[in-house]
């Protein structure tokens, strides 16, 4: 039969004709950049995150970019993030003319560890940018004490985690701004591409609105150099009607997450996700770990159960990131997880016979992690 690693197709038949009505609305009012259904969406997700403030962008890059440069980052300065998580989280950063500086993640929860961060902060630490990854929250109140005692800004990036919680407040509601993206693979997918940040100050959210503009304060008056970063009314539009279910789809993701972590509990070859005990992990992506994972990733394949692996190579260690000068061995959490993270199929409308499926595919090749004698 065989289990995709994502299916966008099952979530789209089943809001359709609500999409198909409000992206015709769309088309009839020509609000294609901006406009009233991206306002409609910025008021509901600022909402949604417990925020004053969202501020519709094109994407999450853009977001975290932006954010950043609304606190001030800017050349000389460093901005503290882990190893551990997409490229755009360190090129934002690079974006602001500003230096990535790493600090290693928690071999459980794969987000960042708050006791590395005073080693890493030095005399032109702008900020931190913990990432939530997979869906789950990073410890935020270490970060928030840390970053409070040396003056710090603390962006989140929330790209993976919409709707996530620590200790019963949402992600993306902690630091200075919380960043999303809503591409389309995300938890809260839009149907191209687009991002928010979330903020509470008003000012910020003033300045981040005209920087997504090309630093407009109204038309035709540039108060400082922005971009072109605007969301789609399109976007704003297919938005509106997918965060009505984000609450029943993640609650999807999250049962999904139990019956893989139960049925693996099993195989002892594997690492399953730890959940913390003061979050709500919202699963974006649901990653085991192996050894010898290329080999189970192929036999996994040949069965016909798509995996991804988020992600082979860390930061650090990356072309782009050369002139940087971290050698292997520079983050050994960070390291030895891209060599064993396997991403297992994880969507809201993945259905028992599926997760059956790649609980057994998984069994009958667990030799093939077995470490080489
Ligand atoms: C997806 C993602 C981004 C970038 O978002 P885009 O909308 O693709 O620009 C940034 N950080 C993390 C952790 C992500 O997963």
């Amino acid at each position: 039969m065989g289990v995709p690693f994502l299916d966008l197709q099952s979530q789209y038949q089943s809001i359709r004709e609500e999409i198909a009505s409000t992206i015709h609305e769309v088309l009839e009012s020509c609000a294609f950049a901006g406009g009233p259904y991206v306002e409609r969406f910025e008021r509901e997700f600022a909402t949604y995150c417990g925020r004053q403030f969202a501020i519709g962008v094109g994407s999450g890059t853009d977001a975290l970019w932006l954010a950043m440069t609304a606190l001030g980052v800017g050349p000389e300065d460093e901005v503290i993030t882990i190893p551990t998580t997409f490229f755009a989280t360190a090129e934002a950063i690079s974006l602001c003319g500003a230096k990535p500086v790493f600090v290693d993640i928690d071999p459980y929860t794969y987000t960042m560890q708050p006791e590395l961060l005073e080693d890493a902060i030095g005399p032109r630490t702008k900020a931190i940018v913990p990432v939530h990854m997979f869906g789950q929250p990073t410890d935020m109140d270490p970060v928030l004490e840390i970053a409070a005692r040396h003056g710090l800004k603390v962006i989140e990036d929330a790209c993976q985690a919409h709707g996530a919680e620590y200790k019963g407040r949402r992600a993306g509601s902690f630091g200075d701004a919380g960043c999303f993206s809503f591409y389309p693979g995300k938890n809260l997918g839009a149907y191209g591409e687009a991002g928010a940040v979330v903020v509470d100050d008003d000012a910020l959210a003033q300045i981040l609105r005209t920087l997504r503009d090309h630093g407009q304060s109204r038309k035709h008056d540039h108060v400082r150099i922005g971009w072109n970063a605007r969301m789609d009314g399109i976007q704003g539009a297919v938005l509106s009607v997918k965060l009505k279910y984000i609450e029943s789809w993640t609650d999807a993701r999250r049962r999904h997450a139990r019956e893989y972590s139960r049925a693996l509990a099993e195989l002892e070859e594997l690492v399953t996700p730890f959940e913390a005990p003061n979050v709500r992990h919202v699963y974006h992506i649901y990653a085991i770990r192996a050894s010898n994972r290329d080999r189970l990733a192929d036999s996994l394949r040949s069965d016909g159960v798509q995996c991804a692996i988020h992600y082979p190579t860390p930061i650090h260690l990356q072309p782009a990131y050369r002139c940087l000068g971290y050698v292997e061995n520079s983050f050994p959490v960070a390291e030895s997880c891209a060599d064993e993270f396997l991403s297992l199929p994880m969507y809201p409308e993945l259905v028992e016979s599926q997760i059956e499926e790649v609980v057994s595919s998984l069994s009958r090749h667990r030799s093939a992690v077995a470490p080489p004698a």
